[in-house]
């Protein structure tokens, strides 16, 4: 093994040469002076010092002339003045002219004192004259690395040898280089393996010797081990075929990249080269991907069976020296690539790939007429062919278009997401400045969308979302783009625009279209939609932009009352900037305390007794002074402050009536939100147990809106303060949905009339019928019933007269500080009274 994993390396330095030779065979020169003048340059250096890459064991490769003189040389540059005419290699090669190569004697580097050993190969004329030497000088410390790696123990020795006994190359080292071992000269039967047990010249030790004679060169490798070591485990031996198989492996990836690269000399490939040659194309049979290579010609070099496959080739196709041109024919006439099969369209092809440049890697995608797609990555060679990859990419594309797809839409609706949206803007918005009419961005929301999800199940929700997205997709035309943003939230792009008019027309259109009821699983859905316009230029300039306007459009849309469409105008964008402002005086506002509680008195209709107040919140500001809750609440809604507030409100007046009246209630006001986060009910028993006020006395108003998403949390919450002993009172009632239902969801204890309804009273038949109603209602449901803002006598004679049990209102008191209540209502002693 070791000797053929020797030979190997020479082979590989003597193909490399003999490829040379070749080349300068080549070159077409008779005498050896020209034969300098044309190989003395740098591009001829850079040449060979790009053939010794990649061999290890090779120190360098020099060209020498018929005189001895160094034309060309791989290590240094510029080429230095070297007469070699009396060395060995020299003086035997030029002497025998039937010798092709030739080992020399070993020798030492002048420059780096390193043991060398010369492969030289004649260079011949055309009429077979003389004309000098490729020569390789083959390191022999490369050698002794290789022996050392793969040295099976302490005792064991590996040499290299010329066959006249020239010790070359030593493990471990001797310095005995260059002397004759007589006892390891050749024995008769040169290329036969001896085995023999002989005293060690080196270290005079009894040994057993194996020797080997190399299949193709003058040299030998042996092996020897001491007795002892020679019986030790077999698993050491193991270990030494291992690393020499390892080693063996390496060059073979090597000399089949060597051959590649050489393939058109194959005529001066030897039997032993063939034999790797079909380990070569073992390799590239068992490749994935078709693999080609076309030579500086445009020629076939070889192609493996994939490829031929691939585009179903036929055997005359596939010989090596057939023109790239005849199996481009080939793919395009026979209709294998997609598309015309005529002969304008072969030379279509044709020309399109002799576009590419010789230089440059290329990478390209056809697709075939049976629908795959075959990457081809073109690489190019430095001698002016290609080798080209072709993989079918069929699967991986079509995965990667799923998850572009997938990336840019929805996955409910099918529609085109937030993303892909985006990206339309963007090109609109190019488009337009390109000169193209203008862009238009609207944004569509539903309207009690939430409703049928909570009452119908998400599943119906879900149903009805692609029911409107179908809706919306069969609206537009099919360059505008419908998209779903989230939720039931969509958005349209229009281009095109001319006028304002056209975009309002499309939303008033789509309006009514959302509207339309629904049919969905035996179900009658009805929902309304609101739309935000923005037009570009005008209102932005960016995608940020216009859809920010859209959707402060939609807003506003929405303020005015559902079902509508806005357009934007800059007036929104101030509001919003004022709101912004608000917001962190509204924090501050939290932090420093600037809320304060009012109350205003609650009587009994029959005897104008007060029974309770209700707690209403001022803000202080420390410029604007004190500002309503109207002007707040809906923006602490909004951004989630109401909850802190809610609760320092509770807290606020459950401490400050505590002491008043026993019988004094006090009714604090809630919103939905703080409905909608935990920790509601807590914040109650907190507020009672600090402040001493018995539940009873507590009543907590809600609005209808409570109710509107009724799930079984808000239901939950409600009778859990109810069961705390507070009451439950329904607000503002007549104004929101005053649908039966939500009255009977749960039992309130009080309903209080709108006041909407009693400013009309005695002016309008309605409100006094619809008084009488409420009132019936409460009855019947056993609530006590309040009449809010009553300003007149007359609004209480009727109220009274109608029924209802309690008023509130400026007849009787506005808001007033604590301060004021106790004053007037509650004399000195009555009050510390109840304090006590
Ligand atoms: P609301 O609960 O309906 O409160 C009654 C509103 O009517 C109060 O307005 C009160 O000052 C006003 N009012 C009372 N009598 C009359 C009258 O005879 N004529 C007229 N025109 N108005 C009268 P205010 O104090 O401005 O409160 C407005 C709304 O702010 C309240 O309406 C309530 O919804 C909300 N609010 C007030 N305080 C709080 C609070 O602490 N928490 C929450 N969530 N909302 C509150
Ligand atoms: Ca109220
Ligand atoms: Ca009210």
């Amino acid at each position: 093994m070791l000797a053929e994993q020797t030979d190997r390396s020479f082979k590989i330095l003597d193909l490399t040469l003999s490829i040379i030779s070749d080349y300068v065979a080549r070159q077409d020169v008779n005498d050896s002076q020209a034969l300098q003048r044309k190989l003395a340059g740098q591009e001829t250096h850079r040449w060979l010092t790009d053939k010794k890459t990649g061999m290890m064991h090779v120190d360098a490769i020099a060209l020498i002339s018929a005189h001895g003189k160094l034309i060309n040389f791989s290590r240094y540059w510029p080429i230095p003045e070297v007469d070699v005419s009396d060395r060995d290699y020299f003086q035997v090669m030029k002497a025998a002219p039937d010798l092709e190569t030739f080992i020399s004697k070993p020798f030492q580097s002048k420059a780096t004192g390193i043991w060398m050993i010369s492969l030289a190969r004649r260079l011949n004329a055309p009429d077979g004259e003389f004309m000098g030497l490729v020569v390789g000088a083959v390191t022999l410390q490369y050698f002794e690395g290789f022996f050392r790696s793969i040295s099976v123990d302490e005792g064991s020795e590996v040499a290299l040898l010329r066959e006249d006994g020239t010790l070359l190359a030593r493990h471990p080292h001797s310095s005995a280089i260059e002397t004759i071992m007589p006892s390891l000269a050749p024995a008769s039967r040169a290329r036969m393996p001896t085995v023999g047990l002989t005293t060690s010249p080196f270290d005079g030790q009894q040994r057993i010797v194996s020797a080997r004679s190399l299949a193709q060169f003058p040299l030998r490798v042996a092996v020897s081990l001491t007795e002892e070591s020679a019986l030790r485990s077999w698993s050491t031996i193991a270990h030494l075929s291992n690393s020499i198989a390892t080693g063996s492996v390496v060059m073979i990836l090597f000399m089949a990249v060597l051959m590649t690269r050489w393939w058109h000399q194959q005529e001066c490939l030897t039997e032993d080269l063939r034999c790797q040659n079909l380990r070569f194309n073992a390799a590239l049979a068992n490749m994935a991907g078709g693999l080609c290579m076309f030579n500086a010609e445009k020629r076939l070099v070889v192609c493996n069976d994939r490829y031929a496959k691939l585009y179903q080739l036929p055997s005359e196709l596939l010989k090596v020296g057939t023109p790239h041109r005849a199996i481009i024919a080939h793919r395009v006439s026979h209709g294998i690539l997609k598309g015309d099969t005529c002969d304008v369209a072969v030379e279509q092809k044709i020309a399109a790939l002799s576009e590419l440049p010789a230089y440059a890697n290329s990478s390209r995608t056809d697709e075939l007429t049976d629908g795959r797609l075959i990457c081809v990555t073109r690489q190019s060679m430095a001698d002016g062919g290609w080798v080209a990859m072709h993989d079918d990419v069929t699967e991986q594309r079509r995965s990667e278009a799923k998850i572009v797809h997938m990336a840019q839409h929805d996955a409910l609706t099918g529609l085109p997401n937030r993303v892909l949206l985006r990206e339309r803007v963007e090109r609109g918005l190019t488009g337009m400045r390109r000169g193209d009419r203008r862009l238009a961005v609207l944004l569509l929301d539903l309207d009690r969308f939430k409703d049928v999800n909570d009452t119908l199940g998400h599943s119906m929700g879900d149903k009805l979302l692609q029911a409107v997205a179908d809706r919306l997709r069969r609206t537009v035309r099919e360059t505008d783009t419908v998209a779903r943003l989230g939720g039931d939230e969509f958005a349209i792009v229009q281009g095109g625009v001319e006028s304002i008019n056209d975009v309002t027309s499309l939303a008033r259109q789509l309006v009514e279209l959302a509207r339309m009821p629904y049919e969905i699983d035996g179900h009658q859905i009805e929902v309304g939609a609101s739309i935000g316009i923005a037009l570009a230029p005008a209102d932005g300039d960016t995608p940020e932009q216009l859809m920010r306007s859209a959707d402060l459009a939609l807003y506003r849309a929405k303020e005015m009352g559902r079902g509508g469409y806005h357009v934007f105008e800059p007036a929104l964008d101030q509001r919003l900037q004022k709101r912004r402002a608000l917001e962190v005086e509204l924090r501050t506002a939290i932090m420093v305390g600037q809320f304060e509680l009012h109350y205003q008195p609650i009587l009994t209709v029959s005897t104008k007794d007060i029974t309770g107040v209700e707690a209403l919140i001022r803000w202080r500001h420390p410029e604007r002074g004190l500002i309503s809750p109207a002007d707040f609440i809906p923006l602490a809604e909004a951004t989630g402050l109401i909850v802190p507030i809610g609760e320092w409100a509770i807290r606020q007046a459950c401490e400050t009536v505590a002491p008043w009246p026993q019988h004094i209630r006090v009714a604090v006001n809630l919103s939905p939100v703080q409905f909608k986060k935990q920790g509601l009910a807590q914040t109650v028993v907190s507020a009672l147990a600090s402040s001493g006020l018995a539940p009873q006395r507590l009543e907590l108003e809600i609005t209808e809106s409570v109710l509107l998403d009724s799930s079984e949390q808000i239901i939950t919450t409600l009778h859990q303060l109810k069961a705390l002993g507070t009451r439950i009172a329904m607000d503002d009632f007549g104004t929101g949905y005053s649908s039966l239902s939500y009255l009977q969801s749960f039992p309130f204890d009080k309903i209080k009339i709108d006041r909407a309804f009693i400013k009309n009273l005695g002016s309008s038949e309605s409100s006094s019928d619809i008084v009488q109603a409420i009132v019936s209602l409460a009855q019947a449901l056993k609530m006590s019933v309040t009449a809010e803002g009553v300003e007149t006598d007359q609004q209480f004679a009727i109220v009274r007269q109608k029924g209802c049990t309690e008023v509130q209102g400026y007849l009787f008191s506005p808001p007033r500080p604590p301060q004021d209540i106790e004053r007037l209502y509650f004399s000195a002693t009555e009050t510390l009274v109840a304090a006590a």
